[in-house]
């Protein structure tokens, strides 16, 4: 699987605002954030896309879905709201190619395409 810059991340070799970590996912703030809270949260394990999981990925992507669960609590934001966003591909917005979850949060949220 082709490396990206979260390869770098996850190895320490670019440095980045990590919030939490365990053996298999990684969480840190984006370098460009969209929203007052905007977190990445990414398995340790190269994905690529959406398009690229399997179903023996399927334990891995719950415990990442638990993980922002978990972040937005810590965050204060569980009870107010906040949104997970998987981009995919070019029509998604994906530019970088290592399946990551964005946590949005710390304000109202909008709906626009
Ligand atoms: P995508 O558009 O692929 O769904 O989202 C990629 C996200 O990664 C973007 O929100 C972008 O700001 C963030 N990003 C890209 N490069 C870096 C980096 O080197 N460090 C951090 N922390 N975020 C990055």
């Amino acid at each position: 699987m082709q490396e990206t810059i979260f390869s770098k991340i996850i190895r320490r070799e670019i440095p980045a605002t990590i919030v939490y970590e365990d053996e298999e996912i990684l969480a840190f703030k984006d370098i460009n954030p969209k929203a007052p809270i905007h977190i990445l949260i990414i398995p340790k394990k190269i994905i690529p896309t959406v398009n690229d999981i399997e179903p023996s990925d399927a334990e891995l992507i719950g415990k990442l879905v638990l993980a922002a669960k978990k972040i937005a609590k810590e965050k204060g934001v569980a009870e107010n709201g906040y949104r997970l966003v998987f981009n995919c591909n070019k029509d998604g917005g994906q530019e970088v190619f290592h399946l990551h979850c964005h946590l949005l949060a710390g304000k109202k949220l909008k709906w626009e395409f």
